[in-house]
């Protein structure tokens, strides 16, 4: 493409909500081959919302949603602020020796007592059989929501679940990106079950689930050896690796500094139906100078 074209198609792009921060993203997108997406936060609204919750013979229902809150209150994680919210104005305790695991959960000291919240993994990491709770997880998952566990001085005390749901626009866009010629895949740190399920409802192609940040360099590495030149589209801190990683990285204007400065390309609406946009705009940029 020519400087000229380059410049009309920047320019062009801002008009319709999409920011290339390098040239090169412009002439390098119309190749795309397969669109991966971070979950939450991109396809998702990243405003989850608690909507199950059964604990274990012996204990109170308000009185663990209160400690695990405590300990959640201390946690940036957009699950955190679903529990945090799920217990209104109740005045929470003091919490010392937090302690927060990357894809994993939060633990704590509240009033005397160990509280951890966290996966299925984080609970198998810190030595609890979540079995008794195993086939309610899987339930819940088959459902899109995310099942969590809250364990009380070392026991399996809670099962808890939170949904977020999809974005308005989530649906039409892979439908508009299939129809485009393009793959789509997603990557998520989420469960297994509950990733197949929004994937399913998103109508998305591939699922990689249960991925630590790094692993979602690893699943971008592998995806792009199995369908080509890649788009990745995310918002979160965790995401930088990824969309650095990607042939063109994309993030959401409503998402992260971290993720935007790591990004060749920011969608300033939010709205991940601009990724169309994006990649229908190089492909006419190009076609236009030859
Ligand atoms: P993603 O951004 O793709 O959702 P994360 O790596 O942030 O992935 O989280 C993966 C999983 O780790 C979550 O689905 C949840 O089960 C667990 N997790 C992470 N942080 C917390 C937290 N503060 N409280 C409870 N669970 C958490
Ligand atoms: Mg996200």
């Amino acid at each position: 493409a020519t400087p000229t074209s380059v410049m009309v198609g920047t320019g062009r792009g801002a008009e319709l909500g999409v920011l290339f921060r390098k040239g090169e993203a412009l002439q390098t997108l119309k190749d795309t081959k397969v669109v991966a997406f971070d979950k939450t936060g991109t396809l998702t609204q990243g405003h989850p919302e608690l909507t199950d919750m059964t604990v274990a013979e012996g204990f109170e229902r308000e009185e663990v949603l209160r400690l695990a809150a405590a300990v959640e209150a201390r946690s940036e994680h957009p699950i955190a602020r679903a529990i945090v919210a799920a217990v209104g104005n109740t005045v929470l305790p003091d919490v010392s020796a937090f302690e927060s695991v990357t894809g994993g959960g939060v633990r704590a000291s509240v009033e005397g007592r160990t509280v951890a919240v966290g996966a299925d993994r984080y609970m198998r990491d810190l030595g609890l059989d979540v079995a008794a709770f195993a086939s309610q997880a899987v339930h819940l998952g088959e459902l899109g929501r995310t099942p969590l566990y809250v364990a009380l001085d070392g026991r399996l005390t809670a099962i808890l679940a939170v949904a977020d749901a999809l974005r308005p626009t989530t649906v039409a866009t892979i439908t508009h990106l299939h129809a485009m010629g393009l793959r789509t895949a997603m990557v998520t740190g989420d469960n297994a079950h509950t990733a197949s399920a929004i994937a399913r409802q998103a109508g998305i192609d591939t699922v990689v689930a249960e991925v630590l940040p790094a692993g979602k360099v690893e699943a971008i590495r592998k995806l792009k050896v199995a369908d080509g030149l890649l788009a990745y589209v995310g918002d979160g801190i965790n995401d930088a690796p990824a969309l650095a990683e990607a042939d063109v990285g994309m993030a959401m204007g409503s998402g992260t500094d971290i993720a935007m400065e790591a990004a060749d390309v920011v969608l300033m609406s939010g709205n991940p139906e601009t990724v169309c946009t994006a990649i229908a705009l190089s492909r006419a940029v190009i076609a236009n100078i030859r």
